[in-house]
């Protein structure tokens, strides 16, 4: 995983100055989980990548458990062979991006196949979801001014993180969970899998101890203060730590 600094297009989003203590304990885990206001109560996204894969079902039950929406970032070619599971997870309420239909460094394709693997992956979710998503994640975070354009002209935002469970790389349950608690901070956008099983075994103790420390997971659009998005931007800006 190389890292690298996002060209920001456009910054035109400011993120809220935190507000006092009070107005975050006024705020209980029991509010609407559509109406949470990051402006208000502490947010953190859990954004999960590189799916349908034959864990996600699972992970989409500890979710409902937790009453809990995140943002699934998707692989084209995934969604046709787990076209169930991406309509379980655009019914359920939880937000849906495009990651591409092979999962290419994108920067390394030609213009044509940039498009390509972008519209093959929109048709494919609006066929399994009925919905095109408005939001991309370039794989790898490899992503660069002429990638942004292309996702501008297809009217998408993109979408990285400024935390990443590394676990891919861990591919142990309580590493992950140490990891990703680790990672815990006000507005941060955290990077995960649903294609490791031991990412989503790891769920429900992440899950649970967020809450006791008072934070609302949310979907990034959530996060990103239901703004208005600039296609072909990045978000969140300031990109990788
Ligand atoms: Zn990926």
């Amino acid at each position: 995983m190389r890292r690298w600094i996002p060209i920001v297009l456009a910054a035109t989003v400011t993120l809220t100055a935190a507000p006092p203590a009070s107005a975050e304990s006024s705020a209980t885990a029991s509010a609407a989980k559509g109406a949470v206001n990051c402006a208000k109560v502490k947010c953190i996204s859990l954004t999960f990548d590189d799916g349908p894969g034959p864990y996600t079902a699972k992970l989409l039950d500890l979710l409902r458990e937790h009453h809990t929406k995140v943002t699934f970032f998707l692989v084209g070619q995934r969604v046709r062979k787990y076209a169930k599971t991406a309509r379980g997870m655009a019914r359920e309420g939880h937000e849906i991006g495009n990651h591409t239909y092979t999962h290419p460094h994108l920067t390394s394709l030609s213009d044509d196949e940039v498009r390509d693997e972008i519209v093959r992956t929109q048709d494919a979710i609006r066929k399994a979801t009925g919905k095109e998503p408005d939001i991309m994640r370039p794989p790898y975070g490899d992503t660069d001014e002429r990638v942004g354009s292309i996702a501008a002209e297809l009217g998408l935002s993109q979408i990285v993180w400024n935390g990443s469970s590394r676990d891919w790389e861990l591919r142990n349950t309580a590493a992950i969970t140490k990891k990703v608690l680790g990672l815990a901070k006000r507005d941060r956008v955290v990077l995960m899998h649903d294609v490791w099983p031991e990412t989503v075994k790891a769920m429900p103790k992440i899950l649970t101890t967020l809450e006791n420390k008072g934070y609302h997971v949310v979907p990034v659009k959530t996060l990103l203060r239901g703004r208005e998005l600039n296609a072909g931007e990045v978000y969140p800006i300031g990109g990788w730590n």
